[in-house]
């Protein structure tokens, strides 16, 4: 129920961090990785590499959304038709709401909405158009429920994603296309250094986590295998917390 034996992932962001630990996740369940994004994945690609799954590079910047109906043609020509997207590459920025700038807005709501869309609207329409079934797993965040601090944009651009994952799920559930979101919580990666290396702010954090840890990139791989798989085939539209029960507090 949870293999994902021969399944073609496509995911962005997948060389560090949260996409890294979620693409050697799903190639551990079976599948061949795409990774897509402007660094190279080597690490990554080694990883995948050692549980038999073959993997290509598709090299992107994702601020723009204008090439992503080229990143699906060159990812479908490397490793045959997606089948699982993971929308998981994401910006934030840091600053007052009174002082946020319009680029530090648009940096961020770029890449982590809007390109998501697109990416989404790109790989549903392939699945479409051949009749086949997919899942979509975006990657959300705390801030798709809470409002978070000096993050305008990235808590936009979080809550928007919860709602998108709706809208698509109400769209494509009919087309047998499941959009789902995972919420991670507090994650040590590049994206949180600044957090835990502000010792006020990281036990603020850490007292607050029940599980009493930061969580690993690692911690998100069950539940991408399972949203990815056809053990959720009946769950379309929700946004999973895997956040250490941050949220229960
Ligand atoms: P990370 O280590 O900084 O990884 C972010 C990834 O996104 C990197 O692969 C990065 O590529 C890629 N990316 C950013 N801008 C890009 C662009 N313009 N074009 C192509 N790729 C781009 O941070 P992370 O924590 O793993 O974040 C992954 C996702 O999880 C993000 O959506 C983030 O918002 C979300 N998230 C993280 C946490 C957490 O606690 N860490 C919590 C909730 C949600 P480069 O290496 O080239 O920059």
């Amino acid at each position: 129920m949870f293999s994902l034996k021969d399944k073609v992932a496509l995911v962005t962001g997948a060389n560090t961090g949260i996409g890294q630990g979620l693409a050697v996740g799903l190639a551990a369940a079976g599948a061949d990785i795409a990774a897509v994004g402007r660094s190279a994945p080597t690490e990554t690609q080694t990883a995948v590499e050692k549980h038999g799954r073959r993997f290509a590079f598709i090299e992107a910047d994702l601020s723009s959304s204008a090439g992503v109906g080229d990143i699906v043609a060159k990812a479908e020509a490397a490793l045959g038709p997606v089948d699982i997207l993971v929308n998981n590459a994401g910006t934030i920025k840091r600053n007052d709401a009174l002082d946020f700038t319009e680029e530090e807005w648009d940096a961020v709501m770029d890449v982590n909405l809007k390109t998501l869309f697109f990416i989404s609207q790109a790989v549903a329409r392939s699945m479409v158009s051949a009749g086949r079934a997919g899942k979509i797993i975006n990657i959300a965040s705390m801030l798709s429920f809470q409002g978070g601090i000096r993050v305008a944009s990235y808590t936009a651009s979080k809550s928007g994603v919860a709602g998108l994952t709706k809208l698509l799920a109400n769209e494509w559930a009919s087309k047998n296309i499941n959009v789902n979101a995972i919420a991670p919580g507090y994650i040590a990666t590049n994206n949180t250094q600044a957090l835990r290396a502000d010792e006020k702010r990281n036990a603020e954090i850490l007292g607050r986590i029940p599980a009493g840890r930061w969580g690993a990139p690692d911690d998100l791989a069950g539940a991408a295998v399972f949203l990815a798989s056809s053990a959720s085939d009946y769950v379309h539209g929700t946004t999973l917390a895997v956040d250490g029960g941050w949220l229960a507090r």
